[in-house]
């Protein structure tokens, strides 16, 4: 693993940094306000292949490694944690695994259109009575004929109000307890998949979050991923990949705050000089500055090792944990160095805090993340 770029990595990231800096970045705010899903600006990086970063060409994605998704998904987040949210849900959770573990009729089917951002999807794992505990999952799918018929409803799903696709977990064999669990592809616009309650939310706001309802949806055996049994299995795998991703989005929130306060320290003046003169906040800003780097270096680790295919999913744990724990941290810290100004919504660095606490929360919580981790190092 170099610390320097290559000519192609750096192409990626000028190019997530412009789309980012003139297109997103200046709207964020009104986005958050208004609770609006930035539908043009998706479209944007559907054009731009960011929408299926590393989906190979033949299925309409840009054919490029993870280290490039992290790069770009960063630069996204410095400018809208939504955005980034609403991406990463898109490229890690829903065509990574139909990259790995879908069938080539699949991949045409259903990849290629995400990749190309005609279609958006989502991933439904969770349950009311399954967060963190996923494996205890309560939707069913019970087989009749060549279909599935699924019931049960999923909670907090991102994207779900304007999804197209969506791969649901579902028990298709309960006695095999968590080896009964199954994947599929289910057309969410079909009969049976309504939208339940849309989550009023602290932050990333404008990216869409609710309840979806499965009403004895029908689903084709031919939209089973992978095989039957194989769910929590492809979940996990999925997660693995999805973490690395939300420690870029974390690092990108985190970026976005300590930009801020160093500005402002410099441009604020009490006692006759810029507080940025005064110790006490460079030490904050360096102790910013230091780890946003660590969970940088955490998140460009995890990556080189999947785009190796070697093992990751404790260095994918490792670098979600502590770059979600230092956004959270960056970003209490950015509020503090704006003073009462921080607590506003007229500075951006209200909008940042809010974001940073979900990197703590989804694909796992920090909770989960230190077991992951524990569970690996004592083995
Ligand atoms: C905005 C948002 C978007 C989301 N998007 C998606 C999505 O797109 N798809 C999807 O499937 N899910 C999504 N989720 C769900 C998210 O992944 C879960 O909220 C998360 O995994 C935690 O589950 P829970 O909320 O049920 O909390 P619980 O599992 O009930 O946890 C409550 C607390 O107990 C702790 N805890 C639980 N078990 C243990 C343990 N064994 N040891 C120590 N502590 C433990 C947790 O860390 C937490 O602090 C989203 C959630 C939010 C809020």
């Amino acid at each position: 693993m170099s610390f320097l770029l290559s000519e192609q990595h750096r192409m990626i990231q000028r190019l997530a940094c412009d789309v980012a800096q003139k297109e997103i970045a200046p709207q964020a705010a009104q986005w958050d306000h208004t609770e609006t899903f930035p539908k043009v600006v998706i479209q944007k990086l559907a054009a731009l292949g960011l929408m299926g970063v590393c989906v190979p060409e033949v299925y309409g994605g840009s054919g490029l490694d993870h280290f490039s998704y992290v790069l770009a998904l960063e630069e996204i987040a410095v400018a809208c944690a939504s955005t980034a949210a609403i991406m990463s849900v898109n490229n890690s959770l829903v065509c990574e695994p139909l990259k790995l573990f879908g069938n080539d009729v699949q991949k045409k089917t259903f990849l290629t259109p995400l990749a190309r951002g005609e279609k958006l999807g989502c991933f439904c794992l969770s349950e009311p009575n399954a967060g963190s505990d996923a494996g205890n999952q309560q939707t069913v799918a019970v087989k009749k004929g060549d279909r599935f018929i699924l019931s049960g409803t999923k909670n907090f799903i991102t994207n779900g109000p304007q999804a197209d696709i969506a791969i649901v977990f579902a028990v298709t064999d309960k006695a095999q307890k968590k080896k009964g669990v199954s994947a599929f592809i289910v057309d969410k616009h079909q009969k049976g998949v309504e939208v339940g309650k849309v989550e009023k939310k602290m932050g990333i706001k404008a990216s869409g979050c609710c309840q979806l309802i499965f009403n004895e949806a029908e689903v084709s055996v031919q939209n089973l991923l992978g095989e039957e049994g194989q769910g929590l299995k492809i979940a996990l795998r999925t997660l693995d990949s999805g973490r690395i991703g939300i420690g870029a989005q974390a690092v990108g929130i985190a970026r976005a705050a300590f930009e801020a306060a160093s500005a402002y320290a410099k441009e604020r003046h009490q006692f006759g000089k810029a507080i940025s003169e005064f110790q006490a906040i460079q030490w904050i800003l360096a102790d910013m500055a230091t780890q946003i780097d660590a969970a940088r270096l955490l998140v460009h680790r995890a990556a080189h090792l999947d785009d190796e295919g070697r093992s990751f999913t404790k260095e994918a744990a490792m670098a979600k944990l502590f770059a979600s724990e230092t956004a959270m941290k960056v970003t209490t810290d950015a509020v503090q160095v704006y003073g009462g100004y921080g607590y506003s919504k007229e500075y951006p660095v209200e909008r940042f805090f809010r974001d940073a606490k979900i990197t703590e929360i989804y694909e796992g919580t920090s909770e989960i993340q230190r077991l992951v981790i524990a569970s690996q190092v004592l083995r």
